[in-house]
């Protein structure tokens, strides 16, 4: 491989958003490339094409972009050579391969209904044959049988002639030795009726062609694996490095499944909830892949300079939202003050009654914030008792404030508050002191009432930002009820 330059691709199926376990396969390819100054390719398999979805090539794209994961080819950026990048662009090309094998005896059409089809795993279910194959009825088919079913208006498939009892083996870098037998296999499909090749054979002929060196994919295609082997062997082709990733399982130990709508799994959502892309990056990273000391914490380009192809787990990963809840938290904090402004906005400008203040009073409120939000839209949920006074204390802790001692409390403050020349936090710890001496309470007895009258919570930001943020006037109008 040595004087062989790396390219990898990520080759999405266009069927719906971006989901963890495609962003990581496309993760690790582009750290791959970027490791050993290679390309990385971003390619469309849309030959499935009922399962298509209208604009998830797009919504696709636009997220692996926001991760931070820019292809360096791809259907917006295409390489003359290797274009097209889109599979159902360039059918023409998988038809004069198929008709290659045929020509060679090393695939052939077969004409069997889906009803043959069917009836016949139905007869080797019932013969305790555990994983069904295709049969073999069409593999010697004489001329004229052929012409029969021509003239009856059959529609052929075509399908690999897979050799018999052969072994196929080879070597991933996550499963080291991975060997199958062809007779486990049989033979498959590799065009459909309707002439649109499968994945497995439009696969080989593009990572051929795309000159893909290696495949970083799910496990779930480690089945498929064989099959593709075949074809480099029938072609006589080099076959790429294969890394087949483990399975994402939840907490339960269990394979994420794209339809489990408690766990939230694509991109866009945690876009959406407020997650930075650099968290996200960070938090794939370690989905299937540990550094060699325990660093947690990288940078695009630190991950891209650790990441070499080793070091991949071989058992499955565990998807924990807390920990990448945890990651966003770290990564919010390091913000710089304007970055911090400007991901907050679209939040907290989502806030009811933000539009009553201005601009340097909103980011004092943001602000606020920065070091206790673990995801953007959540301070939709903390910013607003200082907004708007809702009672969301417990009902008991709001007795307090029938007391006649809160009463008291709230009474002075509201006097002394008027007469200070600023509302600044050094000039209200000061008025808090004097109450302190003067009505002798200190503690939740003197700045509780003040906290629930103000947000109609026992909890939240520092008192002093509040009454900052709120100005002379809420601030009174909110007290004036309890006084
Ligand atoms: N289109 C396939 C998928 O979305 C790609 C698999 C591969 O990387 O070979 O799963």
């Amino acid at each position: 491989m040595t004087n062989t330059k790396i390219r990898v691709r990520y080759a999405p199926s266009p069927t719906g958003f971006l989901h963890i376990g495609g962003a990581r396969s496309a993760l690790f390819n582009y750290l791959y490339a970027k490791h050993y100054h290679g390309d990385f390719v971003l390619r469309i398999e849309d030959t499935d094409i009922e399962r298509n979805v209208a604009g998830a090539e797009e919504s696709q794209i636009n997220d692996l972009i926001w991760l931070g994961i820019v292809p360096d080819e791809s259907p917006y950026r295409p390489n003359p050579k290797y274009a097209p990048y889109r599979q159902t662009e360039k059918l023409a090309v998988y038809e004069k391969y198929a008709n290659q094998l045929i020509a060679e005896g090393k695939a052939y059409k077969c004409y069997c209904s889906e009803e043959e089809l069917a009836l016949s795993r139905e007869q080797q279910i019932a013969a305790g044959i555990a994983a069904p194959q295709y049969d073999g009825h069409c593999r010697h088919l004489t001329a004229e049988q052929i012409a029969a079913y021509e003239k009856e208006g059959r529609v052929p498939t075509i399908r690999l002639r897979m050799p018999d009892n052969q072994t196929i083996a080879f070597h991933d870098l996550v499963r080291n030795d991975v060997i199958f037998n062809t007779n486990d296999i049989g033979d498959w499909i590799i065009v459909k009726s309707n002439g649109i090749p499968t994945y497995n054979f439009a696969v080989v002929i593009d990572d051929h062609l795309m000159d893909i060196t290696h495949v970083f994919r799910g496990e779930e295609h480690l089945s498929n694996t064989p099959r593709q082997i075949q074809l480099y062997r029938y072609f006589d082709w080099p076959q790429p490095e294969f890394a087949h990733m483990t399975l994402i399982i939840n907490e339960n130990g269990k394979k994420l499944s794209k339809r489990d709508l408690n766990i939230l799994q694509f991109m866009s959502q945690y876009r959406d909830l407020g997650y930075l892309p650099q968290a996200i990056f960070n938090f794939i990273l370690l989905l299937g892949w540990s550094p060699a000391d325990n660093q947690e914490f990288f940078t695009t380009e630190e991950a891209i300079t650790a990441f070499d192809g080793q070091r991949l787990s071989a058992s499955p990963s565990t998807f924990d939202p807390q920990k990448m809840m945890w990651l966003n938290a770290h990564y919010i904090k390091q913000l710089s003050a304007e970055d911090y402004l400007d991901f907050i906005m679209p939040f907290i400008k989502q806030v009811e009654g933000i539009e009553r203040y201005e601009k340097d009073q909103i980011a004092f409120l943001a602000n606020l914030f920065k070091n206790e939000i673990k995801f953007g839209s959540e301070i939709k949920e903390l910013a607003q008792p200082l907004l708007n006074f809702q009672a969301t204390a417990d009902s008991d802790e709001l007795l307090m404030l029938e007391q006649e001692k809160s009463r008291e409390v709230i009474a002075f403050f509201s006097d002394l508050i008027q007469k200070a020349p600023n509302l600044e936090p050094l000039t209200i710890k000061e008025i808090f002191k004097t109450i302190q001496k003067n009505l002798e309470v200190k503690g939740p007895a003197l700045y509780m009432p003040i906290r629930l009258a103000l947000t109609g919570r026992s909890h939240g930001v520092e008192l002093v930002n509040i009454i900052k943020f709120l100005g002379l006037d809420e601030t009174l109008k909110r007290l004036t009820v309890y006084r």
